[in-house]
Formats: structure tokens, sequence, C-alpha cells
């Protein structure tokens, strides 16, 4: 049974949400990735921690299962170097340990250089595309055929508010964003009339994490919400009560 939902944002949803359900979260070692994880298995997710930071994922595996949570899988993955046979690798193991997969969480990225247009470095540019916006598209592509046999599988992209109006000095990080939400409402109008997979975009917002930090390093971390306090919205657009929600864009605050 699906709920009526006025405002994801403060969506409060039954503790056994994601009973059942595999989730996979990208950049789940740290920020908002992190406590994604944690939150989708506190509502009973089994969840894919991918990173490329290989302590930090155990840790968070270790604090899920002390906290009573379904065991996660773990996966390091370089998004940044990752090439067809470490994908097609990740496919066949989930294929084999699960059958399928309900969740996508995008949600790793890289910043790049805060610079003009006019100095912005073409190496740095190209990471940015291809961790940001490149890697998504290969991961959801070589996932699909999981995500169909889901049945109800929901797609979650990360954007920013710099993916839908460009503001200076932002460069491939804004670009990257505008390509995501491009990328998520194809898929959605792509996957409409099956209406077995959904595909959303997610705007955090201003949030306490490293990279915000990296991007405004004068700023009071208090004065910002922290990862947990944003987690409405991804477990609104994860679970069974946003069933027929896609190509939309929600903001966390
Ligand atoms: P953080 O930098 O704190 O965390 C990003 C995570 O992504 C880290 O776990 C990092 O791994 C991982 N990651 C980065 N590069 C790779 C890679 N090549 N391969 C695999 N994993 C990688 O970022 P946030 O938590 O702040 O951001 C999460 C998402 O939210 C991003 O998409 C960001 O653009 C978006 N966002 C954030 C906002 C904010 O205010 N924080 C505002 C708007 C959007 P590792 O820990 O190993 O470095």
């Amino acid at each position: 049974m699906t709920m009526k939902v006025d405002d994801p944002r403060t969506y409060q949803p039954p503790r056994d949400l994601l009973q059942d359900r595999v989730i996979l979260v990208t950049g789940a070692g740290a920020g908002i990735g992190r406590a994604a994880a944690k939150s989708f298995a506190e509502h009973g997710a089994t969840v894919i921690l991918l990173g490329r930071t290989v302590r930090k994922l155990e840790s968070i595996y270790d604090e899920i299962l002390e906290a009573g949570g379904p065991q996660p899988g773990i996966v390091p993955m370089d998004l940044a170097k990752a090439l067809a046979p470490e994908y097609l690798e990740l496919k066949d193991s989930l294929d084999k340990e699960y059958g399928r997969l309900d969740g996508l969480l995008h949600n790793a990225s890289i910043l790049g250089e805060r610079s003009p247009i006019e100095q912005q470095d073409i190496a740095v540019w190209h990471d940015v595309l291809h961790v940001n916006l490149t890697a998504p598209f290969v991961l959801t592509q070589v996932l699909f055929p999981l995500l169909r046999d889901s049945g109800d599988a929901s797609i979650v992209f990360t954007s920013s508010g710099v993916g839908r109006r460009g503001r200076a000095f932002w460069g491939a990080y804004a670009v990257s964003k505008f390509g995501t939400e491009g990328l998520s409402q194809v898929i959605a109008d792509e996957t409409s009339e099956a209406g077995i997979i959904r595909s959303n975009c997610i705007n955090p917002g201003k949030t306490r994490t490293g990279m915000r930090r990296a991007a405004y390093p004068a700023e009071d971390p208090g004065t910002l919400l922290t990862p947990e306090e944003i987690m409405g919205p991804y477990l609104y657009l994860m679970g069974a009560d946003s069933r027929g929600v896609t190509g939309q864009s929600l903001d966390c605050q």
C-alpha cells in the first residue's frame, strides 16, 4: 500500500520501510552516502556499500551490524578508474548473491576545482564529468537487468542547486549536475511505460560534509544541517510510498 506524502522533507517512514530491499549506495564511505547507507539499513535494507576507500566501507559495515541491521555487502571500486570488467563483475556478483537490485543511489561525486571556465583545467574537467556523470550512466546501464528483476526499483541521482541554474566558478561540477538531471529524466521517460523502474534526482542542499567544507572553507559548519537530518527524501524515494513518482527532482532543504 502506498501512502500520500505531502512533503518528502518531513517524511516519517515506518521502521520496516525497506525490509527485504537490496540497495546499492555509491560513495558510501563518507558524508551523505554514509548517512544514507546507515539509514537504509536501519529501515531494513540490505545495503551494498560501494566506494574507493575500503577502510571507510569496513567501518560502516561494522556500524550497521552493531546496530542490528542486515549484513551489508562491500564493493571497493574507484569510479574514476573502473573499466568494463569491474562493472560486469559487480553485476555478476550482485546477481549471484541477491538476484535483483531494488535501489541504486548515485551519490559519489567530486568537486573538481572552483575556478572560472577560462581557467578550468581540462584534465580535472574530464575527471569530474567522468566520476559525476559517466560512471553513474555506466553503472545504471550495467545494472539495468537487475533493476528490472526487482519489479519495483528506484534509481536516485544526486544533483545540486548548480545543476539547475549555472553559477560562476562551479565549472565542470555544475555541468555534471545538469547532465545528471538530464540522465535521470531520460531514464524516467524510457521506463515510465513499464512502471517498474523509477528515476529521480535529489538536491541535498548545503550539508555538513567534507565536500561542503572544501567548497566553503570559511563557513561555520554549525550552521549547516547534518547528512542525518536530510534523509527524508532519500527514504521516500527508496521505499514503496514513492511508487509512480518518476522524472522528478526533489529538494532536501
Ligand atoms: P563527500 O565528499 O563528503 O563524500 C563523497 C563520497 O564519494 C566519499 O565517500 C568519496 O569517497 C566518494 N567518492 C568520491 N570519488 C569517488 C570515486 N572516484 N569512486 C568511488 N567513490 C568516490 O561528499 P558529500 O557527502 O557532500 O556529497 C554527496 C553527494 O551530494 C555528491 O553527489 C554531491 O555532489 C552532492 N551534494 C552535496 C552537497 C553538500 O552540501 N554536501 C550539496 C549539493 C550536492 P572517499 O571517502 O573515499 O573520498
